[in-house]
């Protein structure tokens, strides 16, 4: 929920992304109650599709390079944290929409795909999409890694009637198609 004020560590490895999102929430709100700045904030959930950076390291885009050349999948950890994968269109959409609501809502408001999966189950998707020969291999999990990632998207319904369309095997298929040109044309920042 959008009421939730987080629960962040300030000194792990990943929380200059985590404080700097907070951070530049303070300072959007800062300008609107200052200045009476039109703003909106955005809280972007996993969110994958077609032009993700191949070297990024992202699950989905790691997972499909690696399936593609028939390379072991890494999964970190057990592979039984879950993530909710919002694909791109449905994102853009969701921004489109909040940007031109009528009321002026502000938010913040959470922009993604409820639907959720654990990690491997990602992984056996993938794999049966591009039918691959992969195997899956297990690597250690990284430091404040959520078990558990799954937005509530109602204020973001309730207020500008938006909830996204594509289901995830929909949009890893276009995904998927995305890759195998760049694989094929020989991707030369492929590597994680
Ligand atoms: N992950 C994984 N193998 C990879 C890359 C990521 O198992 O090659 C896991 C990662 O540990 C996390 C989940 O997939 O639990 C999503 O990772 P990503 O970096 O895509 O997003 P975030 O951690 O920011 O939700």
């Amino acid at each position: 929920m959008e009421s939730y004020t987080g629960n962040v560590n300030p000194i792990g490895p990943r929380s200059c992304y985590d404080e700097g999102k907070r951070c530049a929430e303070t300072l959007y709100f800062d300008y609107h109650r200052k200045h009476g700045l039109d703003i909106r904030v955005g809280r972007i959930f996993n969110t994958y599709g077609p032009r993700m950076h191949p070297a990024d390291g992202r699950v989905v885009s790691n997972f499909i390079i690696q399936a593609l050349r028939n390379e072991p999948i890494t999964l970190y950890g057990d592979g039984l944290q879950t993530r909710s994968f919002c694909f791109v269109d449905d994102l853009v959409d969701g921004f489109l929409k909040f940007m031109n609501n009528d009321h002026g809502f502000q938010g913040p408001v959470n922009l993604g795909n409820p639907g959720e999966f654990t990690v491997k189950e990602l992984a056996e998707t993938v794999l049966d999409l591009t039918g691959s020969s992969s195997k899956l291999t297990y690597l250690p999990l990284p430091v404040d890694d959520p078990q558990k990632r799954r937005p509530d998207i109602s204020l973001a319904k309730e207020k500008f009637g938006w909830e996204p369309k594509i289901a995830l095997q929909e949009g890893l298929k276009k995904t998927i198609a995305y890759f195998e040109e760049l694989v094929r044309h020989g991707c030369d920042r492929c590597e994680p």
